[in-house]
């Protein structure tokens, strides 16, 4: 059985590396799809024997005249209910943020299950932003590097029994 995840969280964290690495050269049939807007990039993802769909949230990095915490409720809503699984990712290196929290919160009320991942993992930098995401109360987080393809295999654990 296959599974939609969403990759969420603010601007800048990395979400659409991560979305790139998971679908690869996959993605050719995205514009086709109906009911896929460009704010949500949708993707055929592979990780290791897994197959799933993974929906980017990429509207949140466009300019518009509407603020970024109402597009980001507006989006992230729509992405949770697509979604059987939401990747939630902060920037490790950058710690927890008020923005953060806000998507923290709207995921705790909404989504089915929360993976929360603390990207820019690499490194030393990021240490203490792995132990702050412990703070967003959504569990342990994955240490990630969305980047340098680290932590995928964590990743795939924690998916794996959801599939
Ligand atoms: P999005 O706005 O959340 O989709 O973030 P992007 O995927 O566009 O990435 C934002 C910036 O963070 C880009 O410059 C990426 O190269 C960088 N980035 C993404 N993942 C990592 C990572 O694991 N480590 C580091 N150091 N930078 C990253
Ligand atoms: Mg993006």
């Amino acid at each position: 059985m296959s599974f939609t995840l969403a990759i969420v969280g603010r601007p800048n964290v990395g979400k659409s590396t991560l979305f790139n690495r998971l679908v690869g050269k996959r993605l050719a049939l995205v514009d086709d799809q109906p009911g896929v807007t460009r704010d949500l990039r949708e993707g055929d993802a592979r990780l290791a024997d897994l197959r799933f769909t993974v929906i980017d949230t990429a509207g949140l990095e466009e300019a518009t005249d509407e603020s970024l915490q109402g597009r980001m409720r507006k989006l992230t809503e729509r992405a949770v209910d697509m979604a059987d699984i939401c990747l939630f990712m902060i920037d490790a290196r950058a710690g927890v943020t008020t923005t953060d929290e806000v998507f923290a919160e709207i995921l705790r009320k909404r989504a089915k299950h929360v993976i929360l991942a603390a990207n820019k993992g690499e490194g030393a930098a990021a240490d203490a932003g792995v132990i702050e995401a412990y703070s967003l109360g959504l569990g342990e987080p994955i240490r990630l590097s969305a980047e340098h393809g680290e932590g995928l295999n964590d990743l795939y654990l924690h998916l794996m029994p959801l599939a």
